[in-house]
């Protein structure tokens, strides 16, 4: 046989498991590694375990509050949490229903579901309860009027508001969310095209940079997990997750662009993504503020005149928002046509391309 032969042979024997020699189920083109099934749930596992001890997310005996949405990475979240902290820690998910009709009474469903499976707490709280209005009504608001913010970032701000409020009311030491390493790099290059400074200090496995009695910290123990592989966990693991259909108002978020650039990227050149995330945690020390200034910035916040949450000015950022919502309800700017363009765009496109967004 000629060399040739025997390359084009090499390259089309099957992938074999790096660990036991068994056939692949799961190749990871960054490493690169090849996993059967039961050394990649081992191997996904261990760095979910990793991520916790090497940012120190949470100790032993903390009570965690999971942010529980019914998708993928919130309920593999819920399942490791459970798995390995459970008995340690307490564990209550916080379900929040942002009144997307068709669809999120479906998610919430699937959430509720994993948390009777395992025995975990759980609540379940409204915008309509918390701000008096739901995202069905937000939204067609704030596509007739550019100048109220991006639907998703909206949407987040209330979800943000809404979980810390909760997380303190029920005591929680730590507020953990399903944020992947997808989501990260996309909000990494995010603040870098719309030069926010100041959102990009707040990012890491532990958001936030003051320490105030009024925050509750958020920690994101699938920091370092790929989005393809939590798909993949659940597959072989049969979590069950809600994943038919996908926020109508998610194909609005300009992080769609971003994750399909940074597939692209990733899928061109595998690795690209745990590169960018190096390079934020290398910069993060030089731009975080120092332990000089922490105290500083936390004196400078208040309570919110509304809902008592911190913030530097009278009103925090969802009370405002809330307050323009009503006032353009009020004016009656709601425009028909608006709404037509809205459904248009959600019969035309599917879960491949847009995603709910994780502001
Ligand atoms: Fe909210 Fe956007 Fe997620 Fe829909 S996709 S729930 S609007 S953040």
């Amino acid at each position: 046989m000629n060399a040739k032969k025997e390359e084009k042979k090499v390259e089309n024997s099957p992938k074999t498991c790096d660990k036991c020699k068994s056939p692949a189920s799961i190749i990871l083109a960054y490493g690169p590694h090849n996993y059967c099934e039961k050394h990649f749930t081992q191997f996904f596992e261990n760095r979910f375990k990793k991520t916790i001890r090497k940012y120190n997310l949470f100790r032993a005996k903390e009570k965690i509050l999971i942010a529980l949405s019914g998708g993928k990475d919130s309920c593999v979240l819920l399942h490791l949490m459970h798995k390995y902290y459970s008995k340690n820690n307490t564990l209550e998910a916080l379900i929040i229903d942002e009144g997307v009709n068709g669809y999120r009474e479906k998610a919430i469903k699937v959430a509720k579901e994993n948390c009777e499976n395992l025995g975990v707490k759980y609540t379940i709280i409204s915008f309509k309860s918390e701000f008096g209005i739901t995202n069905d009504k937000l939204m067609p608001l704030i596509l007739n009027n550019p100048k109220l913010g991006g639907t998703c970032s909206f949407c987040g701000t209330l979800r943000r508001n809404i979980m810390n409020k909760y997380a303190k009311k029920f005591k929680a030491d730590k507020l953990a969310t399903g944020h992947n390493l997808d989501d990260e790099v996309q909000s990494f290059v995010m603040n870098v095209f719309n030069n926010d400074f100041e959102r990009m200090k707040r990012m890491s496995a532990t958001s936030g940079i003051i320490d105030h009695e009024g925050f509750v910290k958020r920690i994101k123990p699938l920091y370092e997990t790929p989005e393809k592989e939590i798909i993949a966990y659940c597959a072989m693991k049969g979590i069950k997750h809600y994943s038919q259909e996908c926020c109508p108002y998610s194909w609005t978020a300009k992080r769609n662009e971003y994750r399909e650039m940074l597939n692209h990227f990733e899928n061109r050149f595998p690795g690209t993504e745990y590169s960018i995330l190096r390079f934020y945690e290398n910069i993060k020390p030089l731009i975080r503020p120092s332990e000089k200034e922490k105290p500083i910035l936390a004196r400078a916040l208040h309570e919110c005149k509304t809902c008592k949450e911190p913030t530097e000015r009278e009103l925090c950022k969802a009370c405002e928002m809330i307050k323009r919502i009503k006032l353009e309800q009020k004016e009656g700017k709601q425009n028909s046509k608006n709404k037509k363009h809205l459904d248009k765009y959600n019969k035309a496109l599917t879960c491949s391309s847009t995603k709910g967004s994780r502001n």
